[in-house]
């Protein structure tokens, strides 16, 4: 049994935690913030491969009643209103599972429960400031002196990640993405009756005249929405006080011809809007004892809808490489790891890149990508299942020697 330092108890670190609890091994978690992160975040959407993932965690029963089932999108144009294209959020699993969009506080929060259930600790208030490294052993060092000795340290870290720089101090800073991020809930029965132009479960994604946005309906009659405003389409929006911010963003939908500015007016709590990164590559996802998961080893632009669900099946191949084994075979185990997560990784993150494109476009372009728009959508919904199932039809085999599309 392998002692498991764990430095983040966020989706990965929590999921890492327990796929390394089923793999035999005793995982307890490091987080730097004092106390649990309950309540904070906007939402995110667990798609089926995430599904898939925490199936094999025997987590999809708790997950499935997560959030709402958001199986569908549609796309449009918000200068005239025209429809673009459909597509399915990756359809469903042999059991009906569909993409659920969900609070990011939910879905943490049914993993800590979880992680507790099966007896995996979490320590609060512990960030890893450096690790200690010998021939039999790794010790994490945090920000109060205190250290924790173990076989290895997985960094569930995030973006930010300690560990990333502690595997190789080369290793670049996160890639930013012109593009901020907002979003916010609308409680049933504060929109007026009959407002909504999307039914219930479809996601509707428009490229607005001066922001790409998305908003649906919870069955429950919520209303939740995002919207990704450029980020030089106004001085500081982040430093907005929440009428300023609800003035902002209502002035950049104002324009549409979508309910946008409506669900916007209703919105009692605006998340602030924050800048958003990926990673294209990284040198080194693991080093001797250390290894990284998670947005720490391949963060994925928000527009690849896949942050939680790739955080979720790095843990569960994780857990699956270092299955049954003795110390010594650590460093080939996180090799195996990495060279089974890697190309899979980087791809979804490339593609979360080219899906961000076409919500990249200044003023002057807009006339041009309207009328380009709707042809580049209709040959990318011709071609969507034979595209998309190498995101959506992951399937990680926990028994099996090497995963692979099912
Ligand atoms: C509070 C919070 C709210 C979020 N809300 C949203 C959202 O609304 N929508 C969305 O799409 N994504 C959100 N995200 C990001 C999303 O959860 C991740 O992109 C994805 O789930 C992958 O998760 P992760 O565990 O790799 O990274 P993260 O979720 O970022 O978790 C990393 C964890 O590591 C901890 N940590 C960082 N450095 C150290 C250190 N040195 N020592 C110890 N601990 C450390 C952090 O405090 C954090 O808890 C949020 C992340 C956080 C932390």
């Amino acid at each position: 049994m392998l002692n498991c330092v764990v430095i983040g108890a966020g989706i990965a670190g929590l999921s890492s935690g327990i796929a390394l609890h089923k793999a035999g091994h005793r995982p307890i978690i490091y987080e730097a913030h004092g106390a649990p992160s309950d309540g904070i975040g906007g939402f995110l959407t667990v798609a089926v491969n995430g599904f898939d993932a925490l199936e094999t965690l025997g987590l999809k029963g708790p997950a499935r009643h997560l959030g709402f089932s958001t199986p569908l999108m549609s796309m449009y144009l918000g200068s005239n209103g025209r429809h673009l294209a459909d597509f399915d959020y990756g359809g469903s699993l042999p059991d009906g599972t569909t993409a659920r969009t969900m609070t990011r506080s939910e879905l943490y929060a049914m993993l800590r429960d979880e992680a507790g259930q099966r007896g995996i600790g979490i320590v609060y208030d512990k960030r890893l400031t450096a690790v200690e490294e010998s021939h039999d052993a790794v010790t994490a060092v945090f920000h109060d002196g205190t250290t924790a000795r173990g076989d290895l340290v997985v960094g569930a870290d995030g973006l930010n990640s300690r560990v990333r720089t502690l595997i190789d101090p080369t290793s670049p800073p996160p890639r930013n993405i012109p593009l901020l991020n907002t979003c916010g809930i609308v409680p049933a029965g504060a929109l007026p009756p009959g407002l909504m132009d999307v039914e219930t479960g479809r996601m509707k994604m428009v490229f607005g005249k001066r922001c790409f946005y998305c908003y649906m309906q919870d069955p429950d009659g919520s209303t939740w929405w995002f919207a990704n405003p450029l980020e030089h389409s106004s001085e500081d929006p982040a430093t907005l006080d929440p009428g300023a911010r609800k003035a902002w963003l209502t002035k950049l939908v104002a324009g549409d011809r979508t309910v946008m500015a409506d669900i916007v007016t209703a919105t009692e709590d605006i998340i602030r809007p924050y800048t958003t990164s990926d990673f294209p590559s990284i040198p080194r996802w693991q080093r001797g004892r250390l290894v990284v998961v998670g947005d720490a080893a391949h963060a994925a632009s928000p527009s690849s809808g896949q942050g939680a669900s790739m955080a979720i099946e790095d843990a569960v191949t994780l857990g699956r490489s270092l299955q049954g084994l003795e110390p010594d075979s650590i460093p080939e185990a996180l090799a195996r790891y990495e060279n089974e997560r890697r190309t899979r990784a980087e791809s979804v993150v490339e593609w979360g890149r080219r899906n961000a494109a076409p919500k990249i476009r200044g003023q002057f372009k807009r006339i041009f990508a309207d009328l380009v728009l709707p042809v580049v959508f209709r040959g990318i919904a011709r071609k969507s299942e034979d595209n998309f199932d190498w995101v959506y039809r992951h399937h990680i085999e926990w028994d099996a020697a090497n995963s692979g599309v099912s």
